[in-house]
């Protein structure tokens, strides 16, 4: 650390709190990550997500600043991890469904068509049952536990002192020390700080089905059920699909299950036979344009990052390079950076 960095407290170890630990540690900072659960992870939205950095599926909904800044997110996870899948994504649709993939296409980029023989040439079990699909050839994924292990790791060799079971105060007045900047990145815990965020449910199942080989994310297109199948190592896959407006955390429901489960058999009967490992929800925090920001506070003093909606993972780096240069410079600006109190 140099003379003139100030030491910085990082609350929360989800994926925005793991790439503020890395990059910041790396830039010579004095960095602690406190973390409020035992268990890494255990009580983070982080480990609920599909893992996917599709910045141009995403297009179909998402704001363009995300889709712009998912790219640099991609190129910075490539860069990172290792064991990043570089294998696209594909998009189907039953062929009564036609018509959502030519919607697909058209509120997307980065894509091309294929025809039934190149879907099948791409993925051979899909070959047959769809007429087409799009593939998204410059898209990757990842296993979302080890991806977070990895960054945790790779963080604490970078000589960040990482804390479990210590909850941090949102304005770092329960940091002994004090003195300290506090980065605040506690996610939907920091709503006490930040009236504008609210929870959007997300629920998914984790299967091992042996009977079904897939190298990629696909996502099946459908009006009222869309869903993604993310593959994970040993056949293990993350099933996932509904964005439900609301703060309950609870378990996920028989009515998502039966939904999730039938999507799933449709889009491969190999699904029938697999092995249920895991149903759950998670909350993700996200601001009203559904945009995350870096939020800087109190002179600098505190700095919050936090609305990453559906595009945590993708782009948790980009967070990361922002808090980065607003650290390094008081003149930056990004259009994901505020000034609070400017
Ligand atoms: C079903 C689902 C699928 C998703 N799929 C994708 C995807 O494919 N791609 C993608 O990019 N994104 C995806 N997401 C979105 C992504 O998961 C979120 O954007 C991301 O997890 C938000 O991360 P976070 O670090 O802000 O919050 P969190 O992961 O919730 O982390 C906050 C951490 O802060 C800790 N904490 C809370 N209070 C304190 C305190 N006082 N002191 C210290 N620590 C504290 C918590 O224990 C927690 O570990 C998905 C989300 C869901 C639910």
């Amino acid at each position: 650390m140099s003379e003139t960095q100030q030491p910085i407290t990082i609350l929360g170890a989800g994926i925005l709190g793991l790439w503020q630990a890395l990059r910041l540690a790396r830039a010579g900072f004095e960095v602690r990550l406190l973390e409020a659960s035992k268990e890494p992870f255990a009580a983070s939205a982080s480990r609920y997500a599909g893992a996917m950095l599709a910045p141009d599926c995403e297009g179909e909904a998402a704001p363009e600043i995300v889709r712009r800044y998912g790219h640099e997110g991609l190129r910075l996870w490539r860069q990172e991890y290792p064991s990043l899948v570089n294998a696209g994504t594909l998009v189907v649709a039953a062929a009564r469904d036609r018509s959502e993939l030519s919607r697909f296409a058209r509120l997307t980029s980065g894509h091309r068509m294929l025809d039934a023989d190149g879907l099948a040439a791409l993925e051979s079990e899909l070959g047959g049952r769809f007429p087409s699909g799009l593939f998204f050839e410059n898209e990757a994924h990842m296993e979302t536990l080890a991806a977070m292990r990895f960054l945790l790791d790779a963080a604490r060799a970078a000589g960040a002192d990482i804390q479990l079971a210590r909850f941090g105060d949102g304005d770092g007045a329960a940091d002994e020390d004090g003195g300290r900047i506090v980065v605040d990145c506690r996610g939907l815990a920091a709503r006490d700080r930040l009236d504008d965020l609210r929870a959007v449910r997300g629920e998914r199942i984790v299967v091992r089905a042996r009977d079904v080989d897939l190298a990629r994310p696909v996502r099946l297109l459908h009006p009222r059920h869309p869903l993604y199948v993310v593959p994970w190592p040993d056949h293990v896959f993350m099933i996932g699909a509904t964005v439900i407006e609301s703060e309950d955390d609870g378990p996920a429901t028989v009515r998502s299950a039966l939904e999730l489960m039938g999507v799933a058999y449709a889009l491969h009967p190999g699904f029938g036979e697999a092995e249920i490992l895991e149903f759950g929800a998670g909350l993700r925090p996200a601001y009203p344009d559904n945009v995350p920001r870096v939020r800087i506070e109190r002179g600098g003093r505190v700095i919050r990052v936090n609305g990453a909606y559906r595009h945590g993972f993708l782009l948790a780096p980009v967070l990361a390079d922002v808090v980065l240069g607003a650290m390094s410079n008081v003149a930056y600006a990004h259009p994901l950076l505020e000034r609070a109190d400017a």
